[in-house]
């Protein structure tokens, strides 16, 4: 079933454009820290420098893949690369990957980490059949990586220097052992950083070759700014031709970049799907709002006799959808029952004031209900594009209300 490693997108440059590749962002920590990494964006041992990703809950992230999949019908690779590591995320990424393996029985799975907390995952990935996992190892001796790396946070411990080194380069080449004893694909990244290890990754390459990894890639080091590693200089490409030359002596090269989620549709698909309720397991693409004349947000719930229900096109703009009906005043509770069903593909309504009952009602069928005023595009939009909705409304010097209704609350029964 797993895909063989010339047809995955990430090892073979000529199968890219039939196998294309999708990264699932939902690992937000790390558990170490790279001198040359930029913690305001995304790990830069796999994803392309100064891309930030905003981070989907499992969930969310199944329901990014599935419109992604209507967009693109060659995506035949999930990988799993940050934005921070993903066994520092162990419950996210493993969830995800369930889900996909649930859903997708035919997905190539793959995993691109750091390697310090990979070792007790290993038995599950290869029973998921995740078939590709790449390990970026930038030294094996402790005293150079005692220079890459600040720190190494491992059991809830903080450790420094050479011991840190020691303790993760340990755990980079077990896990490697153990995921060839396990049948999965090892790929190895190392950063070539100019006077800190250049020369050493030969010696990387014929230490994780005798290992059994599949492939190597030399990265040039990137220079973000704002990292301890700011005054090196990049390598030349001539240096890095050298050192894939070399190294090609010990094991297979890849040299070909791959650009995951570089699409400006999957880059709005992927803002369309963080704006979802973290744990929704239903579909809800949609917001309600109460207005009265279809411009402001600037109605009571209960006063309501229609709520306008906005979704978002495949260009990210925020469009009107339809106008449904509120259900008719009396009725206490169950007029918000069936409020409830009426708007039970919204994920949230906007109204300028609701009462207690409506809303304990409405939250309890997993509706949210925000009170606050203003125009309602930009709100909407603002909610779509996941815009944190405080900041918006700060934004917009709009008059947020309690979460209490403040009119008379006589149409609220
Ligand atoms: S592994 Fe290194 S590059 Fe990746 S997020 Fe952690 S510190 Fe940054």
């Amino acid at each position: 079933m797993t895909l063989k490693r010339t047809s995955h997108s990430c090892f073979n440059s000529e199968s890219r454009p039939k196998s294309g590749r999708i990264n699932l962002p939902v690992a937000p920590n790390c558990n170490i820290q790279c001198n040359y990494c930029n913690r305001k964006f995304d790990c830069l041992n796999e994803n392309r420098p100064e891309v930030i990703s905003k981070v989907l809950s499992p969930q969310q992230a199944l329901y990014h893949l599935e419109k992604a999949m209507t967009l693109s019908q060659n995506i035949a690779v999930v990988g799993i690369t940050g934005p921070g590591d993903p066994f520092a995320n162990p419950d996210e990424t493993m969830e995800t990957l369930r889900l996909v393996r649930k859903k997708y029985p035919e997905m190539a799975l793959c995993i691109s980490t750091n390697g310090l907390d990979l070792l007790p995952y290993i038995d599950e990935l290869a029973r998921l059949q995740v078939s590709h996992v790449t390990i970026t190892i930038n030294a094996i001796d402790p005293k150079i990586g005692a220079e890459i790396y600040s720190w190494v946070r491992y059991n809830k411990k903080m450790y420094r220097d050479v011991v840190a080194a020691k303790l993760l380069i340990n755990k980079q080449l077990e896990s490697l052992t153990k995921l060839k004893e396990a049948g999965v694909t090892a790929k190895v990244n190392s950063t070539i950083i100019p006077g800190i290890n250049d020369i050493h990754v030969i010696t990387v390459a014929s230490k994780v070759a005798e290992l059994g990894a599949d492939i190597l890639q030399c990265f040039p080091f990137y220079n973000t700014k704002e990292i301890v590693f700011e005054n090196l200089t990049e390598p030349s490409a001539e240096m890095v031709q050298e050192i894939q030359d070399v190294t090609s002596k010990f094991i297979p090269q890849m040299k070909h970049y791959v650009l995951s989620n570089a699409d400006e549709t999957m880059r709005l698909k992927l803002a369309k799907s963080s704006a979802l309720p973290a744990k929704t397991v239903e579909y809800r693409p949609y917001i309600a709002v109460s207005s009265m004349e279809g411009i402001m947000i600037n109605q009571h719930l209960g006063e309501a006799e229609r709520f306008l229900i906005y979704g978002m096109n495949d260009t990210g703009k925020c469009i009107l959808v339809s106008a449904r009906k509120a259900p008719q005043a009396g009725g206490g509770e169950q007029r918000w029952k069936e409020l409830a069903e009426t708007l039970k593909d919204c994920q949230t309504v906007l109204v300028s004031g609701v009462g207690n009952s409506p809303k304990k009602v409405l939250n309890s069928h997993g509706i949210k209900v925000f009170v606050l005023e203003g125009v309602i595009k930009e709100i909407v939009g603002g909610i779509f594009s996941g815009q944190d909705l405080q900041e918006l409304i700060k934004r917009s010097q709009i008059h947020t209300g309690s979460s209490q209704c403040s009119g008379t609350g006589k149409k609220c029964g």
